[in-house]
């Protein structure tokens, strides 16, 4: 239901907390966030409020997740399979090298799933969205990079989907794709976000890239680049948000 990501020089798990809290409004019934570091990636989540979520990353040693500049979160409003910490995003690839988290549906999710359980990956959840997760993560250990993963996975999958996805062996990046799902790019300076509405970063910046439909935005620390599922470079329309919340 809400989405946030993050690069940049702050402490992402807390940079991606206060994007969820700004798009509680939105209604959910599990929250959870995701970091990499040291080539690895952390993730912590919890059905229920984000203050669930919150309290497990305060119990934590060091206040949480490992200080990381590149982060992803996420509000569910479960779709497929019931709100459980489980069920709840990010999922990750059976390797756990992709964090990804989704809003909307993917419709062929069980023809896909099949294909792959064929060949012996196993599925934690019941959702529709861990079958992007593993088909991001085969791509990447396939050897091609994080966007052309996206491109590739996207291009079979049918339904509304916003997918926001981290590789740890790809520290400095966050890569998202959007169908039919919102998706807006928060410019910052040195640091750049990632929000399904403008909520989720003007805390930290009011200049705002639109997303078009079937497109792709790679999001490092100074710039953003956005293409077709296809890999052709696209103009989006950059805006100021000029209205208070
Ligand atoms: N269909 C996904 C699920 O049930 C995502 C739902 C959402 O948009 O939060 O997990």
């Amino acid at each position: 239901c809400g989405i946030v990501g993050y690069v940049g020089p702050q402490r992402a798990q807390d940079v991606v907390i206060d994007g969820l809290r700004r798009l509680e409004y939105r209604g959910y019934d599990s929250a959870g966030v995701a970091v990499v570091h040291d080539g690895k990636l952390s993730v912590a989540k919890r059905s229920g409020k984000l203050a669930n979520l919150e309290k497990v990353l305060a119990d934590a040693p060091d206040g949480g997740l490992p200080h990381a500049h590149t982060g992803i979160g996420h509000t569910r409003w479960a779709t497929h399979g019931p709100p459980n910490d489980v069920n709840a995003h990010p999922h990750t690839g059976g390797a756990r090298r992709v964090a990804l988290v989704h809003n909307g549906i993917i419709e062929n999710f069980a023809e896909l799933r099949q294909r792959i359980e064929a060949d012996d990956h196993v599925f934690l959840s019941e959702t529709d969205t861990e079958i992007a997760a593993h088909l991001v993560e085969l791509q990447v250990q396939s050897g091609v990079d994080l966007p052309i993963a996206m491109q590739r996975v996207c291009q079979q999958l049918d339904g509304a989907f916003t997918l926001v996805a981290v590789d740890a062996q790809d520290p400095d990046r966050v890569v998202a794709a959007r169908r039919n799902s919102p998706l807006v790019v928060g410019i910052g300076e040195g640091e750049n976000f990632l929000g399904s509405d403008v909520a989720a970063f003007i805390e930290h910046t009011r200049e705002a890239l639109e997303l078009g439909q079937d497109q792709i935005v790679i999001l490092t620390r100074d710039e953003v680049t956005v293409t077709d599922f296809y890999g052709r470079p696209v103009e989006a329309t950059r805006f100021h948000v000029d209205w208070d919340l």
